[in-house]
């Protein structure tokens, strides 16, 4: 195949925030305003919060806004007191890759939430962007696809994931075949101490507390049945081309030790710091530099408890769906997280358990028809499968 020719890319400092409105956007809208010039927000998306996209777009004056909901948009734009700023007002899902592809963008964050995030990130890969990647849903779906693409444009990931940044990081220190393994720590969520029991009663306040990280609803109700963690043991096999034995989960409550690898010589590097994700964010935007950052630093002065449990995986059957997706890979990966999204949209309407969400996605992939090599028009017709089967079940 002929490469696809970049030759017109913004710097990149020229940043676009898809999903700018979010936890990761605002995150990263507070990192850029911090990090001054060079850098610069050329480009910002929100879904259905208009009067904050608003806000953000006068604030830092991009040239493209996208409304990716035109019903949200014109709902609050139709009594004119709404006026959104910004020379470039764009509508509708597709402005996410027109976005993504712009000459006037040379980094893309990737913080669109779910496989709604999926397209413009393929498209910032294709374009040959830096991709600061925060959409771990992308990678799930279409981990193969976004690897490919950016082998041919010669674009470049970097993980925002603390994870996997931390992981990122700590690969610096060796050669990729001393790796013995990754282990990626996991706070246990709001559910780390409960019982099989308790868990199963949760409700959706219980589920939506988690104790250490403040994030989007979806996310945080990952955290709680770590299907995080297990969607994160497939975006590491595709950032990391990692075998799932080589990927092994840690329980740290205190989510300081954000990640680790353990190369051949019994040597352990991890990446450390207090949970914020405006570092790995910056860092992301920055690499290879480092540069002063407005997260919270570590206090030496003070006495410091690090804790370490095996992950349970009786208690959080989530996680063995990531070991085995990870490793059959094809078309799991898109059954699993579109499953997921809609289990999960599904719980916080009250409308099933808990519990119900990862027998949900188990239930889906065990009935899905295995596809080793779909291609993009297959994962999203799967897509589309998964969440019509589990709304479809919900209603029951
Ligand atoms: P969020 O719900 O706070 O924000 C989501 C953003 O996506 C918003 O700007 C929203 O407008 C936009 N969006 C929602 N639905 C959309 C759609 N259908 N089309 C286009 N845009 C849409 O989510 P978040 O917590 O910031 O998470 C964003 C991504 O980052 C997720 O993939 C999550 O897994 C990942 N992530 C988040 C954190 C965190 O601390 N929040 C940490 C690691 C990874
Ligand atoms: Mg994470």
């Amino acid at each position: 195949m002929v490469p696809i020719q970049v030759s017109h890319n913004a710097p990149r400092t020229a940043v676009a925030i898809l999903g700018a409105t979010g936890s990761i956007g605002t995150a990263t809208v507070d990192v850029m305003q911090k990090m001054g010039e060079p850098w610069q927000i050329v480009g910002i998306s929100a879904h259905s919060r208009i009067a904050e996209l608003c806000e953000i777009a006068s604030a830092t004056n991009p040239q493209l806004v996208a409304a990716t909901c035109p019903t949200s948009f014109e709902k609050a734009t139709a009594g004119g007191v709404l006026t959104p700023a910004g020379s470039n007002m764009l509508l509708g899902p597709e402005a996410l890759i027109e976005i993504a592809e712009s000459a006037d963008v040379g980094t893309v964050v990737a913080a669109v939430v779910g496989s709604a995030g999926m397209l413009s990130t393929l498209a910032a890969a294709k374009a040959g962007k830096r991709l600061a990647l925060a959409n771990k849903e992308a990678l799930v779906v279409a981990g193969s696809l976004v690897n490919s693409a950016l082998a041919e444009s010669g674009g470049e990931l970097i993980p925002v994931d603390s994870e996997h940044s931390a992981i990122f990081q700590a690969l610096q220190a060796g050669q990729g075949r001393e790796v013995e393994r990754i282990v990626l720590t996991a706070s246990g969520g709001p559910f780390r101490s409960w019982t099989k029991r308790q868990i199963a009663q949760a409700g959706v306040e219980d589920a939506l507390a988690h104790p250490t990280w403040e994030m989007g609803r979806k996310i945080t109700i990952d955290s709680a049945t770590m299907m995080n963690k297990a969607l994160e043991v497939i975006e590491a096999r595709w950032l990391f081309d990692l075998p799932p034995e080589k990927i092994q989960v840690v329980v740290h409550p205190q989510s300081i030790i954000h990640s680790m690898v353990e190369f051949v010589d019994g040597s352990v590097v991890a990446q450390l710091s207090p949970p914020d994700m405006r570092l790995p964010i910056q860092y992301a935007l920055t690499y290879p530099e480092r540069i002063d950052c407005p997260c919270p630093k570590m206090d030496w002065s003070q006495a410091l408890q690090l804790d370490l449990e095996p992950a349970d995986t009786e208690r959080f059957p989530a996680l063995e769906l990531g070991w085995e997706v990870a490793g059959k890979g094809g078309s799991c990966g898109a059954v699993v997280n579109a499953a997921n999204e809609a289990a999960v949209e599904n719980f916080l309407q009250g409308k099933i358990k808990f519990t119900d969400i990862v027998s949900g996605c188990r239930r889906i992939l065990e009935e899905h028809h295995f596809d080793p090599n779909p291609s993009l028009d297959e994962l999203m017709r799967l897509d589309r499968w998964a969440r019509e089967e589990i709304n479809r079940w919900a209603v029951c």
